[in-house]
Parts: structure tokens; C-alpha cells; sequence
């Protein structure tokens, strides 16, 4: 039974978080042998054996004996009976993080539907060890996003018959075309970390224990998933699978979800509306 991200034993941990690099987990994140393990209750210690056929205890929630607290076999500590035990994880990773099996265009493709249609399903199966692959799918949802608007106004001047006109020589054109692509580019990766770690600041400045950057910058990378979406929707849309990974991943609070990740969008809003009134 070891962390996912950093392999640290688990056993005996009822705090659901890795001591040694915070990431969340669940008892029942893992298998293990049928009655090898025992599950504490986590107000007064009473011990569970783990008797269903993924040696977790049946049901997974239920009353205390002892104390006669509701108690959840998720959050319990486990303890091994003998020597030797292992538990097997379940959490199998996010789709992208199981790119190299599955392929990388299907894994982008599920991906995509996974964040916009079951943003804590997929959350909740991510590892959130592999920054720099969600990194590189937010870039790359962040130009189909580009590319899918530009085909709309191209569409939209065909259709409405407006030739827009492009003034200079093809190869200056081509080169303009480029470092415009490249600054979206740039702007994107830019957008990511700033709110990534606007959102550690303001959980740090709630005193928010343990926030993990990587992760954060994760949770914004994947949102990434709904920027084609209509304006401003997708705005909103974004914010909100950013809480919900916030949530889940990095098992922040709601209200603490919500405030962080409402804190760079409402400044940003503030300075580009509030001088337009004044
Ligand atoms: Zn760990
Ligand atoms: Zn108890």
C-alpha cells in the first residue's frame, strides 16, 4: 500500500494525505488479500477485518460498534496482520496519464469528454504525477480551442461574404501568422501557472495546509478541456472544473475551492471593466 506519486508506505496513515508529499488516498484506493489487513475505526481505533474479495470491509460505510460513529472504510487507517501484505492501488490514473497504452489521439479525446462531462471522476483517478504531460494537453486544448474559432470566423465572413484582406507579402504574412501562434502559445502557458499559483497563494493566505503547486498547476492544465466552448461559457466553465479539481485531487474544501479560484478571475475582471466605467 504505497503513495502513488511517491511511493511512501501508507500503512497506518488515517489522515488520508501522503505525510511525506500530500497527495490524497483513500483506504479503498487498494486491493489487498482477503482478511490480511485490519481497518481502524478513526474516533476510537476499533478494528475491522477487510472481508470482501478486494479484502476491504463489506459495506464500506457502517456504525461503529464501539463508539457508534458513522464510520467510512475510505477514511480509515489500515494495519497490516502479517508480514508481507500489499495493497494493490485501483486508482488507475487519469486517461492522459494512461496515454502511452491507450494512444495518445483516443486518450485526447477522452480526455477531453472526461473533464467537460465528469470532471470529478476524472480527478479522482488521476495520480497527479505527471505535470509535465498535463501541461502539454492544456497547450494543445488551448490551440484546438484557437484553431476551432478561427474556422468559425473564416466560416462566418464566407458566409456573410466578407473577404477579409491581408495586406503585405506571403512570406511576411507566413511569419506573422507564426509569431501570433507562438505569443497564443506563450499567453496560454503564461495564463496556466499565473492562476495555478494565484489559487496557491489565496489557499496559503486561507491556511490551507499542504497545498501541492504541481497538482494545482495539473488542475488547470486539464480545465483546459472546455476553452472550446462558447465565450464567455467557457470562462465559467473553466473556474468551474477548476474547483471541482481542487476538490478532488488536492481534497481542498468547496468554499475554499471557490473563493481561490474565483480570486485571478475577478482581478483580472476588475482591472479590464472597472477602467472602462470610471
Ligand atoms: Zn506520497
Ligand atoms: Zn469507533
Amino acid at each position: 500500500m504505497n503513495c502513488t506519486k511517491c511511493h511512501y508506505l501508507l500503512f497506518g496513515v488515517s489522515s488520508g494525505r501522503c505525510p511525506e508529499c500530500g497527495v490524497l488516498f483513500s483506504a479503498t484506493d487498494f486491493s489487498f488479500e482477503r482478511g490480511s489487513v485490519h481497518f481502524l475505526c478513526h474516533h476510537c481505533q476499533q478494528s475491522y477485518l477487510g472481508t470482501d474479495s478486494l479484502g476491504l470491509p463489506h459495506p464500506r460505510t457502517f456504525t461503529c460498534v464501539r463508539c457508534k460513529n458513522a464510520v467510512n472504510a475510505a477514511q480509515m487507517a489500515v494495519r497490516p496482520l502479517r508480514e508481507g501484505v500489499v495493497g494493490e492501488p485501483l486508482r488507475f490514473g487519469a486517461i492522459w496519464e494512461r496515454r502511452r497504452d491507450l494512444g495518445r489521439i483516443r486518450a485526447f479525446l477522452h480526455t477531453m469528454t472526461a473533464v467537460c462531462t465528469r470532471p470529478a471522476d476524472f480527478f479522482r483517478a488521476a495520480f497527479a504525477s505527471d505535470r509535465a504531460g498535463a501541461v502539454i494537453f492544456g497547450v494543445i486544448a488551448g490551440i484546438l480551442a484557437l484553431a476551432f474559432w478561427v474556422t468559425i470566423f473564416l466560416l462566418a465572413c464566407y458566409l456573410l461574404g466578407y473577404s477579409p484582406t491581408i495586406a503585405g507579402s506571403p512570406s511576411r504574412v507566413t511569419f506573422q501568422l507564426i509569431l501570433t501562434f507562438l505569443a497564443f502559445v506563450g499567453a496560454v502557458l503564461v495564463w496556466m501557472y499565473l492562476y495555478a499559483y494565484s489559487i496557491c497563494i489565496a489557499l496559503r493566505l486561507m491556511g490551507q495546509p499542504g497545498v501541492d503547486a504541481e497538482s494545482v498547476v495539473q488542475v488547470v492544465a486539464y480545465a483546459n478541456a472546455v476553452l472550446p466552448a462558447i465565450p464567455p461559457i467557457c470562462i465559467f466553465w473553466h473556474i468551474a472544473v477548476v474547483i471541482v479539481g481542487l476538490k478532488e485531487l488536492l481534497s481542498i474544501g468547496r468554499g475554499r475551492a471557490i473563493i481561490a479560484a474565483m480570486l485571478l478571475p475577478l482581478l483580472t475582471a476588475n482591472m479590464v471593466i472597472l477602467p472602462k466605467l470610471l
